[in-house]
């Protein structure tokens, strides 16, 4: 009884048979779309999985070729010096000597130049690749402005100095044509001597401003490298990238430290200076003259400098930026004294007396220390006493008997 129970009864008849069968074959279509459906979801599953497997298995491959990477030995930089047929280069490494190596087969030979910087295997000094140019301003200690903010009006008492290096350097920038139709080659650089703090690289940075010039400026000082060769190298980058930045103004300061008078040179460090030097007259020879790329150089020794470098054709304009005399150090001080709230008792002209002897920088140092003493003492503008006291502090600073003494002390 239990047993018939369990058991799906038999169709009885036809038509019972019929209904079976067609229940059947309903639950079968059912089944059968439910199968159709899991498959598409095992199929886009496996899908899914399969890329990922590609991405995972591309991932594990690049951190491979990263930790490969990272622990291959470090190349040595070097510089190409000449290049021989047949895939022989000779170069020379950073630490000094010149040796003839191989280069890869990967580099592409249009690209292997006497003077690229280059890649060399640690132990066979093969070339194994080129380097980009290092144009980096940055790593040399230049400093690099789009175009400086000051301009002629925050130069104090240097009309005539303004005017020539007007003509001088921001003429040919601005109205070529008037040098084409005279048929005269501009100058090609401009020095500036004179003491210290008179404004010099003020001039220049004032220039650059009115001509909406790139300014570069590098201390004579940097150009000076420890590796033979490298202060070479510099100077080289550093008219190329003037040349690509052009219009730019080049402006070197303290310019007698590469460019002092050349002698029997005894130290390779002296070897390395006149080395520097003379590509820097090679590389203000090989400027057109009307080239948007001019050069300022700034020194305080004009006397020490190279003849070479002060003949016509290089710097073409000498220009003396003296100290200020009772004018133009009223000049200076009207022009740092502009924002200044100053009380009606200040007369500039007085100061100006009594500032003799002292440069640009000194002048605005007193504004500013007058600034200083005016705040101390709660003044609402700067008084005639505020101005006494600066030049008193800044006399003191400087000219103490005891700061000569120990200057005398200190140099003797
Ligand atoms: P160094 O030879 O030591 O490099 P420098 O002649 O290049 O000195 P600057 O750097 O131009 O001197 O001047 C220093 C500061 O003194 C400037 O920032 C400027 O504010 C001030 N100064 C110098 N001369 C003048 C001037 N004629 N007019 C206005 N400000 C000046």
């Amino acid at each position: 009884m239990a047993e018939s129970a369990r058991q799906p009864q038999e169709p009885q008849n036809p038509e019972e048979m019929y209904r079976y069968l067609l229940d059947r074959v309903t639950n079968m279509e059912t089944r059968n779309l439910e199968l159709r459906e899991q498959l598409r979801q095992i199929e886009s599953d496996k899908r899914y999985i399969e890329t990922q497997k590609i991405r995972y298995e591309r991932e594990v491959r690049k951190l491979k070729s990263e930790i490969e990477q990272l622990r291959s030995p470090p190349l040595v930089i070097g510089t190409v010096t000449d290049v021989i047929d047949g895939g022989r280069v000779i170069v020379r490494s950073s630490a000094g000597p010149r040796f003839m190596v191989r280069s890869s087969m990967c580099i592409d030979p249009e690209k292997l130049k006497p003077g690229v910087r280059c890649t060399l295997n640690q132990q066979s000094l093969a070339v194994i690749d080129i380097l980009p140019e290092s144009y980096d301003a940055q790593i040399y200690g230049m400093e690099v402005i789009e175009t400086p903010e000051e301009n002629y009006d925050d130069i104090g008492g240097l009309d005539p100095q303004i005017n020539e290096i007007r003509e001088a350097v921001e003429l040919p920038l601005k109205r070529p044509e008037l040098f084409e139709k005279i048929g005269i080659e501009p100058p090609r650089g401009v020095l500036l001597h004179g003491p210290p703090g008179t404004g010099k690289t003020l001039l220049a940075r004032a220039v650059a401003h009115e001509t909406n010039a790139y300014f570069l400026r590098v201390v004579g000082s940097e150009l000076v490298q420890k590796y033979i060769g490298e202060g070479a190298r510099l100077v080289r980058e550093l008219f190329d990238l003037a040349k690509k930045r052009s219009p730019t103004i080049i402006f070197i300061d303290e310019i007698d430290a590469v460019g002092a008078s050349r002698t029997e040179a005894t130290t390779s460090g002296d070897r390395e200076v006149q080395r520097t030097l003379m590509q820097l007259l090679a590389g203000m020879d090989g400027f057109e003259q009307r080239g948007d790329v001019k050069i300022i150089g700034a020194t305080n020794r004009i006397d020490i400098l190279d003849r070479a470098l002060l003949r016509p054709g290089r710097f073409d304009r000498i220009i003396q930026i003296p100290l200020p005399d009772s004018e133009g150090r009223l000049a200076i001080l009207k022009v740092h004294s502009k924002k200044m709230s100053l009380d009606e008792n200040v007369d500039l002209q007085e100061i100006s007396f009594l500032t003799e002897g002292k440069n640009g920088s000194d002048l605005k140092a007193i504004c500013m220390e007058a600034g200083m003493f005016a705040i101390r003492s709660e003044h609402d503008a700067i008084t005639r006493q505020d101005f006494l006291d600066a030049i008193e502090k800044i006399g003191l600073d400087f000219d103490s008997q005891k700061f000569r003494n120990n200057f005398g002390a200190m140099f003797a």
